[in-house]
């Protein structure tokens, strides 16, 4: 790599929680860079949720003005571009990007969000977001007592009807195949009136993205407004783990308090470091992580 642009802070991820370590560390003075490819998790959803004073507002549109609000700050800079490497060097650390450049700065944040590996049944992914769920916090309220579906099996499966039956009763659980649910765990979804079934599913339904039915491997089809979901996820960013940061056991990047990394001088925020994943936490993420890192610098160099 040729280091030929220092910062003091470069943030790798550009979106809620990107945004919000950048205002923090923007209103301190420090420079940084924002390196942003543009591919936030939540882009498919209509309308998002659950965050003050933005509550059913598109993803987007929150993002355009937090972003058009960072911009004031002088000291912050916009790259648009994948960051491909990362490497340690005398100074700090330096970044590489997809159209080769490298940068350089002594501390890192990564706000680089994760990537959903959502199941792989046809219609799926064009649903996710929209009618297919993963958070009842984020769109439950607006599916509240419709016939819903439940994907999931087992105790997982379990959990998932017990968390929903909150908004809706109007419940079935579709194990996809057979059940591997307990006798008791069986006779409690039954109790709460919970329909469990085996069928396989061939593909979902749907009117851009609104869903109206699973169509089962037999042919036959049930009606269905929205579903619910876990997806299993990878890191969307790699180069923390190219440069040692630890993962925990369930695949986020292990942080303190201050969003600290075990790696010294780099930072982690927002989905890639917690399983509580919402705007708001993003946000609230970010900041602590300007903040932190902003002090650091601030106690370096005094
Ligand atoms: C379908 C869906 C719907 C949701 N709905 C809601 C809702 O209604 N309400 C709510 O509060 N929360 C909702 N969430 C959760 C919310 O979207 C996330 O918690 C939030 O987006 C996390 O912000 P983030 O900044 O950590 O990551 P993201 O928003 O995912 O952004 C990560 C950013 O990092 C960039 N990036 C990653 N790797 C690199 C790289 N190597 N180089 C350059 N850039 C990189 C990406 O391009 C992206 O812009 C939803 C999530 C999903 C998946």
């Amino acid at each position: 790599m040729n280091d030929d642009k220092i910062f003091d802070v470069l943030l790798i991820g550009g979106s809620y929680s990107g945004l919000a370590a950048a205002m923090a560390l923007g209103r301190a003075l420090k420079s940084v860079l924002i390196i942003d490819s543009g591919n936030p998790c939540n882009w498919q959803t209509p309308y998002s949720h659950n965050f003050l004073t933005q509550d059913g507002q598109p993803p987007n549109q929150i993002a355009a003005l937090a972003k058009q609000q960072v911009q004031h700050y002088a000291t912050v800079t916009f790259f648009t571009g994948l960051a491909t490497n990362g490497i340690k060097t005398d100074y700090g650390f330096a970044i590489q990007v997809a159209s080769g450049e490298t940068f350089r700065a002594s501390k890192l944040i990564f706000a680089s969000g994760i990537q959903d590996h959502t199941p792989p049944i046809d219609g799926l992914a064009a649903c996710w977001g929209i009618t297919v769920l993963h958070c009842p916090y984020c769109h439950g309220y607006e599916v509240r007592n419709e016939p819903t579906g439940l994907l999931g099996n087992g105790e997982d499966g379990l959990e998932l009807a017990t968390l929903i039956s909150n908004w809706t009763t109007r419940l079935t659980l579709f194990t996809n195949g057979k059940s591997t649910l307990t006798a008791d765990q069986t006779t409690k979804l039954q109790q709460h009136a919970i329909n469990i079934i085996e069928k396989e599913i061939e593909r979902l339904e749907h009117t851009d993205g609104q869903l109206h039915s699973l169509v089962f491997k037999d042919t036959t089809k049930l009606p269905v407004k929205a579903i619910y979901t876990r997806s299993r996820f990878e890191q969307q960013c790699k180069i923390p783990e190219l440069l040692g940061c630890e993962l925990t056991n369930d695949g986020y990047i292990r942080i303190d308090a201050a969003q600290e990394t075990t790696i010294s001088g780099i930072y982690a925020c927002g989905d890639n470091a917690t399983r509580i994943r919402t705007v708001a936490n993003a946000v609230a993420m970010g900041t602590t992580a300007g903040m932190a890192v902003s002090k650091k610098l601030i106690f370096e160099n005094f």
